[in-house]
């Protein structure tokens, strides 16, 4: 069947948009001073793309005008949904919410304070082009306290070696994700989600790109100190068990060194016959014993909780993409 020409060229047009289409996450929590400036640069650089888009906000329980802000948008803007959540659920729930209404191949999330520049998103682009999965912006300039860079080092260490996958930047959340990856997470359902390393520990390919990062322009920083640290346990705590076996492992060490107490007080006894403290000593030995065995036993049992935690999850042990096949078994089953 010959096409004609015209409709060959729609077609293929109609195909290259879909596979090439981008979706933009941002939460947005009581950032109303930021979101006109947003949407002026967002959208500026979007249309720059010659890709489809759309954009979609996720109101994570603001009490300030950003809802307001958000919906005049959507009265103008056929490409940008707002999703509104019930209250404050915090920016990894409300990000998740955000996948879970895109329908972009390529999945990009930013903050709404420009702390991520949106300038920078067509390289992010540009390396899922390349191949990658998940392409991670690194904040090699980083705009922020000295102790949130500190502690952010550490973080990132810490989350290189549970997840497995090395990066510089686990915070940044200026990140690019490809459609199967995004489904994978949104298919974990995650109470307590961190979505970068989630991400991460999915995809075949990671690429990491230095971006820029500025200071936010109004408004302040939504975490303390405490919503940090609880950021970190949740992350933790969602990747390994390394705690539990912390405690089994402190409670074999405790009966180790105990061992060697006790027949340090044996061959003092033996060499020097009987002392006058020697009861108090060996009531102490015996004590010491019972402690790491009591570490050891709570390690044991956490391990178990671990383990049904795990199942509970429903994190996929793995994740088939596609199965391939040569054309003959198709048919032969089909
Ligand atoms: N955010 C959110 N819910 C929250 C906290 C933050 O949706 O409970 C959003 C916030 O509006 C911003 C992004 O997450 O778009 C990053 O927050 P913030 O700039 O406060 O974090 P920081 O840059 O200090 O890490
Ligand atoms: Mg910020």
């Amino acid at each position: 069947m010959v096409w004609p020409s015209s409709r060959v060229s729609l077609l293929r047009e109609a195909s290259a948009t879909a596979a090439n289409s981008v979706s933009i996450v941002a939460p947005i929590y009581n950032e109303a001073a930021n979101l006109p400036v947003l949407w002026e640069r967002l959208s500026a650089v979007l249309k720059t793309l010659g890709r489809d888009w759309e954009v979609i906000f996720v109101d994570d329980g603001s009490s300030d005008a950003s809802l307001r802000i958000l919906r005049e948008l959507t009265e103008r803007e056929p490409r940008v949904k707002v999703v509104e959540l019930a209250r404050n659920f915090g920016q990894h729930s409300a990000i998740l919410a955000g996948f879970r209404q895109s329908r972009g191949e390529v999945v990009v999330t930013l903050d709404a304070d420009l702390q991520n520049p949106p300038e920078e998103i067509p390289r992010l682009l540009e390396a899922i082009d390349a191949g990658n999965d998940v392409v991670g912006g690194w904040r090699a300039n980083r705009q922020d306290r000295a102790f949130r860079r500190l502690a952010s080092r550490w973080h990132n260490r810490v989350t290189s070696l549970i997840v497995g996958v090395p990066m510089h930047d686990y915070g940044c959340m200026l990140r690019a994700y490809r459609r199967h990856i995004v489904d994978t997470v949104v298919q974990c359902d995650e109470k307590a989600a961190f979505i970068p390393a989630l991400a991460a520990s999915f995809a075949k390919r990671v690429a990491e790109i230095p971006v820029a990062h500025d200071q936010r322009i109004a408004g302040e920083s939504k975490y303390n100190f405490l919503g940090l640290a609880k950021l970190s346990l949740n992350l933790i705590t969602g990747f390994s068990l390394a705690p539990v076996q912390f405690v089994s492992l402190l409670g074999i060490l405790i009966a180790l060194i105990d061992t060697a107490f006790a027949g340090f007080l044996l061959l003092h006894r033996l060499l020097y016959g009987p002392q006058q403290e020697g009861a108090l000593w060996t009531l102490f030995a015996v004590l010491f014993f019972f402690v790491g065995f009591l570490f050891l036993a709570l390690g044991l049992i956490g391990e178990y909780v671990g383990r049904i935690y795990q199942e509970v999850r429903h994190r996929p042990t793995y994740v088939v993409r596609t199965v391939h096949e040569s054309d003959a078994d198709r048919a032969g089953r089909g």
